[in-house]
């Protein structure tokens, strides 16, 4: 009778597959319990591929939730920082100061601070101006924005009280004032971008301008992170998809108190909450204590400033987002005919549409152009080394080269040339990700 391979033996088996010795145990651990030792280094392979690593985005969804929204790279050394040190005094300085003095110049604000993401921004800025109190919020505006971010439920867990104004399709600047008599407690008016869905038909809506006049600060979560609506960052005009976007600078030119955004939608930075406008309220919302538990770490604040600074040199093409929607059609043309003219007669050129994503914009779509693959072969695709994702419709697989970096072209033919020949993968999948 053989004996089961000791665990400790087995994982140590492994050690060539690059893996800690504890994740290595796990592996054996659980192969010689379900017999699968002689399928060993299929599980190290699967384990390997749970970890965190770069992918190539071949979707066409711009800011894509399950890739990270916007792609973003920061490049920091191991060193120490001035996070939270004034080098002028010497003392104990604020990482919102730092960051925070940089996005008020780029929003044209008073001043500024960063949270985790949007949701943050809009929980702080209403525990900190508003628990206890009302604030007004049009029912058509009553969002849910993905991962069970609702309106209602953000306005509970701040302890503030929401106070319903108007109809889903039609709110007046008189239903703001009423409320506003009614509710004498109303601290705040909150508008909030309905990012990822439209009204159409007999509506009426309530500008950030008018809102001024009721009384009570205004907010703005504008949700996606435009920061001018003039795009000074772009080489050309602003592009006319943007037309209904609200805009940081403008929102706030029109009276906004303040502004909230994500970092890492229209803004192609990483995955932040921009707090932007008075100085008397960010100050407040800076001071709050759930400011120190929403606060995020110095390679988000590198990230940050780094995007922040390529706005503000007007260079929109150091930042990937702005890069890849600005990439001519007749680029990604010649891109994807050198992909198919690459690989073989199963991959042909093929004009697609590609999306922001994200839960933005859910009406525009950008021509872009790609290769596609009869059969669905987005599994093998993943298996590539550097995974390679892409999308299935109607049995065809659709390689978009839009979100595609040029420099990985020639990985991905290898990756199609080795897919579009073994067989077809028996496990669909679509990856639109484009909800958020
Ligand atoms: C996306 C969005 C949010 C949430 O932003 P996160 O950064 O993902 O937390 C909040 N409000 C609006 C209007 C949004 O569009």
């Amino acid at each position: 009778m053989t004996h089961p391979p000791s665990v400790d033996q087995l994982a140590r088996s492994l050690k060539h597959h690059g893996l800690p010795h504890p994740i290595l145990v796990e592996i054996a651990r659980s192969a010689i319990a379900s017999d699968q030792v002689g399928n060993i280094d299929a599980l190290v392979n699967q384990r390997k591929r749970r970890l965190l690593m770069p992918v190539i985005n071949a979707t066409g969804v711009l800011l894509h939730t399950n890739l990270g929204r916007a792609p973003v790279g920061v490049e920091v050394e191991p060193r120490y920082s001035n996070l939270e040190l004034n080098l002028e005094t010497g003392q104990r300085g604020s990482r919102q100061q730092t960051i925070g003095d940089t996005l008020a110049t780029l929003c044209g604000a008073e001043a500024a601070m960063v949270v985790n993401n949007c949701a943050g921004a809009v929980l702080l800025t209403l525990a900190a101006l508003a628990a206890g109190k009302g604030v007004a919020v049009s029912r058509g505006e009553m969002v849910e924005i993905g991962g069970g971010f609702r309106i209602p439920d953000v306005m509970n867990q701040s302890g503030a009280r929401l106070v319903e104004v108007g109809t889903t399709n039609r709110s007046r600047l008189s239903d703001f004032t009423t409320a506003y008599e009614t509710n004498p407690d109303m601290a705040m008016v909150l508008k909030v971008h309905r990012s990822n869905y439209e009204i159409v038909g007999f509506t009426e809506d309530v500008s950030v301008e008018a809102l001024t006049s009721v009384g009570v600060p205004v907010i703005a979560d504008i949700g996606s992170g435009l920061l001018d609506a003039a795009c000074p960052w772009l080489a050309g005009p602003p592009p006319i998809w943007l037309a209904d976007e609200p805009a940081a600078k403008q929102t706030l030119e029109a009276g906004a108190d303040l502004v909230l955004f994500s970092g890492d939608k229209l803004f192609g930075g990483p995955q932040a909450g921009i707090i932007a406008g008075s100085k008397e309220l960010v100050q407040r919302c800076s001071s709050h204590p759930l400011a120190r538990a929403l606060r995020p770490g110095s390679l988000v604040m590198h990230a940050l400033q780094s995007v922040a600074m390529s706005y503000l040199d007007r260079q929109g093409d150091e930042i990937p987002f702005w890069r890849m929607v600005a990439t001519k059609q007749s680029d990604l043309v010649d891109r994807a005919e050198r992909v198919a003219n690459s690989t073989n007669d199963k991959v042909t050129a093929v004009e697609t549409k590609a999306v922001p994503g994200g839960g933005t914009l859910p009406t525009v779509t950008f021509p872009s152009y790609g290769v596609t693959v009869e059969g669905d072969i987005t599994s093998a695709l993943r298996s590539n080394d550097r995974p390679i994702i892409a999308r299935v419709e109607q049995n065809r697989t659709y390689v978009d080269l839009r979100t595609v970096d040029p420099n990985d072209d020639d990985e991905l033919i290898q990756a199609l040339m080795t897919a579009s020949t073994s067989p077809t993968s028996k496990n669909p999948q679509s990856n639109d990700g484009a909800s958020s």
